[in-house]
C-alpha cells in the first residue's frame, strides 16, 4: 500500500547518520591473500599471544553437546565465582557479551539527549560512539602527556554530566592513572554522576600504584568497574565481560540487557578460565618479557615509547604511520595505526610471542630504513 508518510529511512537522526563504523583490524587471511604472504602475524588487537586457556578449551568442548539449550540467563555460576574472587555480592555484578555490552547498558540506562559523558582523547573508541548512538553529548578531554588529565576532567563536569569513562590503563597509550591522583579526583567530584573504570588491561599492570575500581565499588557508590575475559584470559572471540557496581545500578542494567546476552560456551569458558591460574601466570610472564623486549628494541630504533601497563605498546615513530603500516603489512606483520585516535605518527603493537616480537622488530628495522 502506498501512503504519503515516507520511509523510516528518512527519519534516521543526524547523530546516527554521522556515526562511523568501528575500524576492524585486518584479518590474517586477508593479508595472506592480498599481499601473497605466507604466515603473517597479527599484533593489532591486543589479544592473548598464548591463545585461550587450555582449561577453558576443555570445558567448552565438553559443553558443546548442550548448545541446543538456552544459556543460563542469570549467569548464576559465573557471578557466584566472581563474587567470591572479588569480595562483592552477586547482586553487584552484571555479566555482558564482552565488556562492550556493559558500556552499552550504562549508556542506554543513564544517557539521553541533554546528558553529558566525559571521555579522554585518545581513549577507547567505543564510548563516544555509543553515546552518540543515543543522542547524548560527548565531552572529550585531551590526554595530558599521554595520561588521563584528571584535573581537566574534573573541571569539565557540569550539572548535566552523568558518566565519566576512564579506561585504566588507557587504550591506546598503555599509561595508568596513579592511585593518589585518583583518590584526589574522586574527592573533588560531585555525587550526580558515575565514574566508570574500564579495566580491560588491569591484570597486566605491573605498578602497584594503579587504582583498581573493584576495590572502590564498595566504599564509593559512584565507582563502576568493568572487566573482560578478552585480554588476559584469551577469550576475545567468546565475548564475555562483567561490571561491578552498586546494587541499584546493577538492577537497572539487568533490565535493559537481552535475556540471554551471554552465550553458554562463553559462560562455561569464563568459569573454567578463572581457575586456570597457570595460564594467566604464563600469559603475564610472556607479556611482561615481551613488553621489555619491544620497549628496548623500539627505543633503539629511535622511537619514543610510552610506559605501558598493558599488553600493547604505543610508539611515536616520527613519521606518517600509515606508510609504515602498509610497509609492515608487506613484511607480513599487522600492527595498528593511530590516525583515528588523532595520533598520525604513532603505531600500536600488541605484545606477541617472543618469535613474533622479534619478527616485528626485524620488519620495523627494515621498514624504517635502519
Ligand atoms: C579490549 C577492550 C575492552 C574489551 O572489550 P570486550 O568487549 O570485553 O572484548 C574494553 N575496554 C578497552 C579499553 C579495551 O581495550
Amino acid at each position: 500500500m502506498s501512503d504519503n508518510y515516507g520511509s523510516p529511512l528518512d527519519e534516521v537522526p543526524g547523530y546516527i547518520k554521522d556515526l562511523v563504523p568501528y575500524p576492524p583490524g585486518k584479518p590474517l587471511e586477508e593479508v595472506e591473500r592480498e599481499y601473497g604472504i605466507k604466515g603473517p602475524i597479527k599484533l593489532a588487537s591486543n589479544e592473548n599471544p598464548l591463545g585461550p586457556s587450555p582449561k577453558a578449551q576443555e570445558a567448552i568442548r565438553k559443553a558443546i553437546s548442550s548448545v541446543h539449550r538456552y544459556p543460563d540467563g542469570s549467569c548464576y555460576y559465573l557471578k557466584e565465582k566472581l563474587s567470591q574472587l572479588l569480595g562483592v555480592s552477586p547482586l553487584e555484578i552484571v555479566v555482558g557479551n564482552g565488556s562492550d555490552d556493559l558500556i552499552d547498558f550504562l549508556i542506554r540506562v543513564f544517557i539521553r539527549p541533554g546528558c553529558e559523558v566525559i571521555t579522554s582523547r585518545p581513549s577507547f573508541l567505543v564510548y563516544t560512539k555509543m553515546v552518540q548512538a543515543v543522542g547524548g553529548e560527548n565531552v572529550v578531554i585531551p590526554l595530558s602527556d599521554y595520561h588521563h588529565d584528571l584535573e581537566a576532567i574534573s573541571r569539565a563536569v557540569t550539572p548535566k554530566t552523568r558518566l565519566i569513562f576512564l579506561d585504566n590503563p588507557n587504550n591506546p597509550t598503555g599509561t595508568t592513572i596513579y592511585r593518589e591522583d585518583f583518590d584526589a579526583f574522586l574527592k573533588g567530584l560531585p555525587d550526580h554522576l558515575f565514574v566508570v573504570m574500564d579495566e580491560a588491561y588491569i591484570d597486566f599492570a605491573r605498578t602497584k600504584q594503579t587504582p583498581r575500581g573493584t576495590d572502590y565499588v564498595r566504599q564509593d557508590k559512584r565507582v563502576i568497574a568493568l572487566r573482560t575475559f578478552s585480554k588476559s584470559y584469551g577469550l576475545a572471540g567468546l565475548r564475555v565481560g562483567y561490571g561491578v557496581m552498586d546494587k541499584r545500578v546493577a538492577e537497572y542494567l539487568d533490565r535493559v540487557r537481552q535475556p540471554f546476552n551471554v552465550n553458554s560456551l562463553a559462560q562455561t569458558g569464563a568459569l573454567a578460565a578463572l581457575d586456570d591460574h597457570e595460564h594467566l601466570d604464563k600469559t603475564l610472564d610472556t607479556v611482561w618479557q615481551g613488553m621489555d623486549f619491544l620497549t628496548k628494541a623500539l627505543e633503539e630504533l629511535g622511537c619514543r615509547v610510552m610506559p605501558s601497563e598493558t599488553n600493547f605498546v604505543l610508539a611515536d615513530i616520527g613519521r606518517d604511520a600509515r606508510v609504515v603500516y602498509e610497509d609492515m603489512l608487506r613484511e607480513g606483520v599487522i600492527i595498528r595505526t593511530m590516525n583515528i585516535y588523532g595520533l598520525p605518527n604513532h603505531i600500536r603493537i600488541t605484545v606477541g610471542l617472543p618469535e613474533e616480537n622479534s619478527r616485528c622488530i626485524e620488519a620495523l628495522r627494515k621498514v624504517l630504513g635502519q
